[in-house]
């Protein structure tokens, strides 16, 4: 999905407004993928500056499901990105390159560049989701398991001390 700039550097034409939805389906983002439920909406305004530059200001926004970061199950998040970004095209920033080139914008490569930037690190289905059983596996949402906490062997009590700092972060 390409946008040819030039159009708001010709003639009176010094605006131009984007609302469109990007038929992206899925994201992947390091050991992360996450499906993307109705495409990513986008919806921006583009002006030409006196500077040369080019404001584009707006939202991208996308209804993603992650897998929760401590169950596993489906977890829902809503994606919303407040950008503003000027430019000018005849003189990118490598970062800019990415979506760039001359005075073609891609939507597409626009908007899943503001995902990557924003990409959450952990997303959870519930504030308060209790996770799998480290032991047997059980989703402890669904129901308790029979692994007592004072059956926990020993031997991993360094390990589980361990696991609880990493929860900690959350
Ligand atoms: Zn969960
Ligand atoms: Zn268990």
């Amino acid at each position: 999905m390409e946008m040819n700039l030039s159009t708001i550097f010709t003639g009176d034409h010094l605006f131009a407004k984007v609302d469109e939805t990007v038929p992206v389906t899925q994201v992947k983002f390091g050991n992360t993928s996450a499906i993307i439920d109705n495409g990513i909406k986008l919806q921006i305004e583009l002006e030409k500056l006196e500077s040369k530059e080019v404001l584009i200001k707006g939202s991208i926004t996308a209804d993603m499901v992650f897998n929760c970061d401590r169950c596993g199950e489906p977890a829902k998040y809503n994606f919303k990105s407040e950008l503003t970004k000027q430019f000018r095209p005849d003189k990118t920033t490598e970062e800019e390159e990415d979506f760039i080139e001359g005075y073609i914008l891609d939507l597409e490569k626009m908007a899943l560049n503001e995902i990557y930037v924003n990409f959450p690190m952990k997303v959870l289905c519930a504030e308060d989701c209790k996770g799998i059983c480290k032991s047997c596996g059980a989703n402890l949402n669904v129901g308790s398991c029979n692994c007592a906490d004072d059956n926990f062997d020993l031997r991993f009590a360094g390990l589980k001390d361990l696991f609880d700092e990493n929860f900690k972060e959350v």
